[in-house]
């Protein structure tokens, strides 16, 4: 049901290509914090500018990083997720899916299921919310570990 690693961007390539469409350039920064992302399917900026800094890219502030994440955001090629304390997350994958959101880590899960987002989109487009219009559903199941973890 949940698979821990993001479902698109294949390669580099791919992500170049991406940006190079929204008329920015694929800079050193960009393409590491993209592979940072890749790694790690959702995370905020503090996250990414650790494992950046773990491996000798200290250089890159998470002030940077934060704009890089916000900027992918904004272009459609990361989304955005909201944790339960209100941190920003990104979400490497862009397009619709489930999480399974795990608060007292801050961890999220993929999980894919197109007939349950397809039937709750087609619920919440029905119906009508006076005054207001859906744009989009955004489902997130909050969750904590069943086994305590093995030492
Ligand atoms: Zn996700």
């Amino acid at each position: 049901m949940s698979s821990p690693q993001p479902h698109t961007w294949e390669d580099a390539e791919a992500f170049k290509k991406a940006l190079k469409d929204k008329g920015l350039k694929a800079t050193r920064q960009r393409v590491a914090v993209h592979e940072v992302m890749m790694e790690l399917g959702h995370a905020s900026a503090d996250q990414v500018c650790e494992t950046l800094a773990s491996r000798g890219s200290s250089k890159v502030t998470t002030a940077s990083v934060y704009n890089i994440l916000a900027q992918m955001a904004f272009l459609g090629i990361y989304s955005h997720r909201f944790s339960i304390g209100g941190k920003m997350y990104f979400d490497v994958d862009p397009t619709c899916h489930l999480h399974l959101y795990e608060p007292l880590s801050g961890q999220y899960f993929d999980v894919q299921d197109e007939e349950l987002v397809e039937y709750i989109e087609t619920r919440c487009k029905r119906r009508r919310f006076k005054g207001y219009k859906v744009d989009a559903v955004d489902i997130q199941i909050i969750c904590h570990q069943s086994q305590p973890k093995k030492k």
